[in-house]
């Protein structure tokens, strides 16, 4: 899966840390940034494992998710050990609500799961889209709480971005707006 890490003067946004905690807790030593807050598109295993590893580093790191998603932190669903094992409630948890920053909006995308978001960082043309849109496809709704029904009505407010918006989704290549309502079968 994809982990970004977004920087704005020196402080850092983890935006889904899935794994290797310690590989990123070394790129922001290397690169010389202070983690500001943890940001989950969703609370699924394969994008929270590297939260642990970022804590015991930055005990005080909040960690922000969608209010929906709160109750698979620890939950016997929401892991596939040794991989995958499961995480606990992370001390600092947030809904994602609260975070209240100039540069980035937050877009309420439920469907993947129910607490699902995206992160639309206008002034970048950057949408960072979690599991809710990949190049050519959508995130799976087989899941617990998941609903295709629901996907398609937060799909809708993401058609309406600019074109040249760069997608970075939470798994495989890069892709634009554009390109996915030219291509993606589920726009
Ligand atoms: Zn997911």
């Amino acid at each position: 899966m994809n982990c970004s890490i977004v920087s704005d003067r020196g402080r850092a946004w983890i935006v889904d840390p899935g794994q290797e905690g310690e590989r990123i807790v070394r790129l922001l030593a290397q690169k010389g940034l202070e983690p500001a807050a943890v940001l989950l598109t969703h609370a699924h295993f394969d994008h929270v494992c590297g939260i642990p590893a970022l804590e015991k580093e930055f005990p005080d790191l909040p960690v922000y998710v969608g209010s929906g998603d709160m109750a698979m932190f620890g939950h016997p669903l929401n892991q596939f050990p040794p991989e995958y094992p499961s995480i606990p409630r992370p001390a600092d948890l947030r809904d994602v609500d609260l975070l209240d920053l100039p540069w980035l909006k937050t877009i309420h995308t439920p469907g993947h799961t129910p607490g699902g978001v995206c992160y639309h960082i206008p002034g970048d043309g950057l949408l960072l889209s979690g599991d809710t849109l990949f190049a050519g496809s959508v995130g799976r709704t087989d899941f617990p709480g998941g609903s295709m029904a629901t996907l398609v009505d937060s799909l809708k407010k993401l058609v309406v971005l600019p074109g040249e918006t760069l997608v970075i989704p939470g798994h495989g290549p890069h892709t634009t707006i554009a390109a996915e309502i030219a291509g993606n079968p589920f726009l």
